[in-house]
């Protein structure tokens, strides 16, 4: 058994306070790694604060997880002492239904293992990367690029393979417009993922202040959704739009912006449902769909395509006793454009 070092939080409205937890010791097929650097995802902030349903506190978020493997369980073979690895936001699945075996995990149909706030396969409550170190069984680790960075490998775990899935499901690429609501962590891999695909990028934000990183992160253009404007100027115009908002908005006034046969992909997840007009979709036979991270073996693909396209996030890293002020930043629309904590100072 390994004690690692942890912030945890006791409730919705309580700060993060230091924390020991025990990783499990390593089974035959586990790997146990010391995290290096954790991302602050809006997921962490949403399922900390209680909104999407109730959690077992004390509770050490974390999905965004980048480190170096200090042990190996006797019958590992896809890893090694010293190796450069991540892991997202699941830590196990049946792996034997159809969508396992289709290589799509996140779909198990018997549900997948979050990496926090879930229960395992020993029947522990899972706990997450904002902690020193982790056990996770192989399958569920991938490795990250030479090329990466590990403090900006982390955010690439959720951010980067919650927005690479969609693009690359979709058909983003040359001569398709796609368009990323909300500039945050997500949003702004959106942009990076989507012109490196090749497709025409647009960023609507709720205001401008953004702009010139936003066109620096490979957009094409760039409206402000406070501005009327914006949705008679951009009517009936994209092929694919991204909507990572972490807030309930009005999603009949994107629809409109889709042209004929384009589709709106919701990632980001408000706890209040989003009300569609229908006449919003049967205009142009559009379509409203929603996609959840993406398998094991498609985020090796996007970590390889971000090794090869040179993309990396944009960060702001953290000492741990800052996670609360990060999280109000937040919830503030003000994070360029992703937090990660450095574990050392656990
Ligand atoms: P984030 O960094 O906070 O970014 C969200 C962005 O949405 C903000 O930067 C802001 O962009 C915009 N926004 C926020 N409040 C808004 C409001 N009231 N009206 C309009 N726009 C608003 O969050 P994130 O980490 O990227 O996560 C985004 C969402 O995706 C969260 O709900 C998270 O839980 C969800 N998520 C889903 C998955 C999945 O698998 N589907 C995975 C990870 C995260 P501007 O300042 O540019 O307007
Ligand atoms: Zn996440």
């Amino acid at each position: 058994m390994t004690v690692a070092k942890a912030r945890a939080v006791d409730g919705p409205d309580k700060p993060f306070r230091v924390a020991e937890i025990k990783r499990r010791d390593l089974d035959l097929h586990d790997v146990l790694i010391e995290i290096k650097y954790a991302g602050i995802c809006h997921s962490d902030i949403h399922t900390a604060h209680g909104e999407w349903g109730e959690v077992n506190y004390p509770l050490v978020p974390g999905h965004e997880i980048a480190g170096i493997v200090t042990d190996v369980g006797s019958e590992v073979t896809k890893y090694k002492v010293g190796d450069r690895v991540g892991v997202g936001c699941m830590v196990d699945s049946c792996g034997d239904c159809e969508n396992c075996r289709k290589g799509e995990e996140q779909y198990c149909l018997k549900g997948n293992v979050p990496t926090y706030a879930g229960v395992d396969k020993y029947g522990e409550p899972t706990q997450g990367g904002y902690s020193t170190h982790i056990v996770v069984t192989e399958d569920f680790v991938v490795r990250i690029p030479d090329s990466i960075e590990l403090d900006v490998a982390a955010p690439l775990l959720c951010a980067g393979i919650t927005t690479y899935s969609p693009l690359n499901h979709w058909g983003a690429g040359p001569g398709k417009k796609v368009a990323v609501v909300g500039l945050g962590g997500l949003g702004h891999m959106a942009v990076k993922i989507a012109h490196a695909m090749g497709a025409e990028v647009t960023v609507l934000s709720q205001t401008l202040s953004k702009k010139e990183d936003g066109l620096q992160f490979g957009a094409d253009n760039y409206y402000a959704t406070s501005d009327e404007e914006t949705f008679k100027k951009l009517a009936g115009s994209f092929d694919l739009i991204i909507n990572t908002v972490s807030a309930k908005i009005d999603i009949s006034a994107y629809l409109s912006l889709l042209a004929l046969d384009g589709t709106l992909v919701n990632v980001g997840a408000p706890a209040e449902p989003l009300a569609v007009n229908v006449f919003s979709l049967i205009g142009h036979r559009r379509s409203f769909a929603g996609s959840m991270i993406g398998g094991i073996r498609e985020t090796q693909e996007m970590l390889n395509f971000c090794a090869e396209h040179n993309i990396v996030p944009s960060i702001e890293v953290i000492s741990a006793d800052q996670i609360d002020e990060a999280y109000e930043r937040v919830l503030a629309s003000d994070v360029k454009y992703r937090f990660v904590i450095d574990t050392s100072t656990m």
